[in-house]
């Protein structure tokens, strides 16, 4: 079983900052920037390509929503929202998730 479905059964930990009955979201373990989350449907999808249109609807909305609450929460300047599709295009984790990474105008607030 793939890493990111093990988290969302609770199989593996990690600090769940958002839950629904499809999608979870978490800290990065190797985040970028303070409160890199990624954004993962609960079932396991390979990646972007092969995500359903209802599935990346809900997926999109709840990190729009998280986005949002990053922006006031901490305080950040901008937010990066990615996504990457295949090995190729430095997929690591072969579980669709989308990147939400603070940025802040000052980079050494970033960590
Ligand atoms: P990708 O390179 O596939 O776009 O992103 C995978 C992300 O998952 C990386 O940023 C990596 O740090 C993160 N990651 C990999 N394994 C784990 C883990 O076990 N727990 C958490 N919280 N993040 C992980
Ligand atoms: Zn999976």
């Amino acid at each position: 079983m793939c890493i990111f479905c093990e988290i969302a059964n609770g199989t593996i930990p990690a600090k769940r900052v958002y839950e629904d009955d499809q999608v979870i979201a978490f800290l990065d373990v190797a985040p970028t920037s303070y409160g890199h989350t990624l954004v993962v449907p609960k079932a396991h999808i390979d990646s972007f390509l092969d995500c359903d249109p209802a599935t990346l609807h809900h997926v999109m909305d709840v990190a729009q929503k998280l986005a949002r609450q990053l922006m006031s929460n901490l305080n950040c300047d901008g937010i990066n929202v990615l996504t990457n599709a295949k090995e190729a295009a430095g997929q690591t984790v072969p579980h669709f998730h989308v990147h939400l990474i603070p940025r802040y105008e000052d980079s050494a607030k970033e960590n």
